[in-house]
């Protein structure tokens, strides 16, 4: 793994009017792709029933007009796609949604997130008899709630309490739609509306895809409730100022999304022009890698006024491609997702913006292209600070043996990538880049310091 993986994507919707639900949440879907590609579903309530598809694979591969048609109906309907992480499997059962089918009727749930005492929530459950089906820490939360007595919000209220870690749902249970943001309100979860309809979903681009508008994040701790009588709202109390993940703004989030009142696109270019104030170099060229660090590179273009060009070309239709293991085979990865565009590299000297570093391995491949296009110079640029701590907060991350940013000085990693020079944006420029003075910010995965106790 040369990137973090994002570790999911939720949707949600309350159908006002005559859309039809199967393709609204599709289309969300699909614009979340990016958050993860290992399995998809949807669920929906039709006549007081639940109906789900789900499968393994892109949004794309999962779903046909055929496995839709009968979501065209749903009052209430939520979605999910998934990146598997850590002690869940890439198995058909554990992908998301999930039902549960309890005294009150039907629930169905999708998470993104990680639940960090999962174990021990899991083991009082079981010796109360309940048992489980997956592996996954969605299933504890929806037996929690269904454990508890009294009106949704406070049974959701009362999980909230027992529950530590970073998650943010989207569930259904007969008429009635309900989002929720962990306390430290670690993961991404917005309000918006299409027509008289309203959507929940980690990401507003979500909403853009069907044509909707972004209304509001949810608040950390907030149980939002959408039935009949319209949007209400409960707060839990929250944990200090909240701990949103800076990760997202430095690479899971797309650019043309807004999370917690910042544009995420805004907040790359800033990331680029401090990068090009910290660390000047002369060349002829400025360009990013694509996708997540491109408008960094326009930020650093910007500001040292050295143009921009395209030095890398994304293949769009790479997909997922199936090659893992082994050096040679992840170098051929990278050229099929990457190629060099020789016109615009041949004799340059380049500044070269990523948004982050993991292994090292991308940033190595994709400097050896470069040279070999004809590039006289190779400087790497990026865009956050070393990535040296696992995260434990719904994100794939390597052990720390194998962050290099870990064991590796700049100087020694600078060697091994084959730059002529490297940099990296410090991690106090990071948050003024990303400028959300409304949130406190995890940044554990640069320095360490995680936002609550993570048992062993
Ligand atoms: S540890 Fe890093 S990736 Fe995980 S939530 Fe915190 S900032 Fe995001």
């Amino acid at each position: 793994m040369e990137k973090l993986k994002e570790a999911c994507a939720v949707f949600g919707l309350f159908n006002n009017d005559d859309f039809d639900a199967g393709q609204i949440a599709y289309q969300s879907l699909f614009a979340m792709q990016h958050r993860g590609q290992d399995g998809a579903g949807i669920a929906g309530a039709v006549q007081n029933e639940v109906v789900i598809h789900k499968d393994l694979g892109l949004v794309s591969e999962v779903f046909s007009d055929d496995s839709l048609r009968p979501f065209s109906n749903s009052r209430v309907l939520i979605g999910h796609a998934r990146y598997a992480t850590g002690g869940t499997s890439r198995s058909v059962i554990d992908t998301q949604p999930l039902v549960l089918h309890g005294l009150g009727g039907f629930m169905a749930m999708a998470h993104n997130g990680t639940i960090v005492n999962n174990q021990q929530l899991r083991m009082s459950l079981q010796k109360e008899g309940v048992l489980f089906h997956t592996n996954t820490d969605n299933e504890t939360m929806m037996h929690l709630i269904n454990h508890h007595s009294g009106s949704i919000e406070e049974k959701v209220a009362a999980m909230v309490k027992q529950v530590r870690g970073s998650y943010a749902l989207a569930l259904i249970i007969p008429g009635c739609l309900i989002g929720v943001r962990d306390p430290w309100g670690i993961r991404p979860l917005c309000l918006g509306k299409v027509g008289d309809s309203f959507m929940l979903a980690s990401e507003s681009c979500a909403f853009n895809a069907v044509g909707g508008q972004f209304i509001r994040d949810i608040e950390p701790g907030e149980i939002v409730v959408i039935n009949g009588q319209g949007v209400h709202s409960y707060q839990t109390p929250p944990q200090g100022k909240g701990h949103f993940c800076v990760f997202e703004y430095v690479y899971f989030a797309r650019n043309d999304s807004v999370l917690d009142s910042v544009s995420v696109y805004e907040s790359r270019v800033r990331m680029g022009r401090l990068l090009s104030q910290v660390a000047p170099v002369d060349a002829d060229i400025v360009a990013g890698v694509p996708e997540s660090a491109v408008p960094a590179a326009y930020g650093y273009a910007r500001e040292s006024g050295i143009p921009y060009e395209q030095a890398l070309m994304k293949n769009t239709y790479s997909g997922r491609t199936f090659i893992t293991g082994g050096q040679k085979n992840r170098e051929v990865s990278v050229r099929m997702k990457l190629t060099p565009i020789r016109k615009n590299v041949e004799g340059k000297r380049i500044v070269l913006v990523d948004d982050s570093i993991v292994r090292g391995t991308n940033s190595m491949y994709i400097v050896q292209m470069l040279r070999r296009a004809g590039a006289k110079e190779v400087h790497m640029r990026i865009a956050s600070p070393p990535v040296q701590f696992p995260c434990h907060f719904g994100i794939n991350t390597p052990s720390a043996q194998r962050l290099v940013g870990a064991h590796m000085g700049v100087d020694e990693l600078c060697r091994m990538i084959g730059a002529d020079s490297l940099a990296y944006l410090g991690l106090d420029d990071l948050i003024n880049a990303v400028g959300n003075d409304k949130r406190g910010m995890c940044c554990a995965c640069f320095n360490g310091k995680y936002p609550m106790e993570i048992p062993e």
